[in-house]
C-alpha cells in the first residue's frame, strides 16, 4: 500500500466508500462524482499508478479486473443495455487519481469520441 494514496486508503476501509465488489485482489465501489446514472470504480488493492506502469507480474490481476467488471455490469442490471470501460492515463489522459482504475459507466447513451 502506497501511505499517500487515496485508492490504497479506500480499499483499506481507511476512507469510507459505497462498496460494490470487496475480494483479496479487487475492490470495486461507487464513483463519488458520477458521471453517469452508474458510475463504479474497480481497483486492484496492490498499488500500481497507471496502465503505463503495469508490469508482466500484473497480468492475472488485471485479467480478473476486466473479468469482474463485466461480473459487476450483470449483476447491476446494464450488461444487456451496455456500458463503458475507461482508464484515464496520466495527464493528457485526464487521471487525477495515480491508483489504476477502471470506470465502469452505464445508464444512459454515451457518446463518441470523447471529450
Ligand atoms: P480519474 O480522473 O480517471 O483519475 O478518476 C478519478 C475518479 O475518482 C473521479 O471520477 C472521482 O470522482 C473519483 N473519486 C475521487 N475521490 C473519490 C472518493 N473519495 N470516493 C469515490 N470516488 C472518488
Ligand atoms: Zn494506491
Amino acid at each position: 500500500m502506497a501511505s499517500d494514496c487515496l485508492f490504497c486508503k479506500i480499499a483499506a476501509g481507511e476512507i469510507p466508500s459505497t462498496r460494490v465488489h470487496s475480494d483479496e485482489e479487487l475492490y470495486a465501489f461507487r464513483d463519488i462524482n458520477p458521471a453517469a446514472p452508474q458510475h463504479i470504480l474497480l481497483i486492484p488493492r496492490q498499488h500500481v499508478q497507471s496502465i503505463a506502469h503495469l508490469e508482466d507480474q500484473h497480468a492475472a490481476v488485471m485479467g480478473k479486473l476486466m473479468i469482474m467488471a463485466g461480473k459487476i455490469a450483470e449483476q447491476e442490471g446494464f450488461a444487456e443495455q451496455g456500458f463503458r470501460c475507461v482508464v484515464n492515463t496520466g495527464s493528457d489522459g485526464g487521471q487525477t487519481v495515480d491508483h489504476l482504475h477502471l470506470h465502469l459507466l452505464a445508464g444512459r447513451h454515451l457518446t463518441w469520441p470523447p471529450g
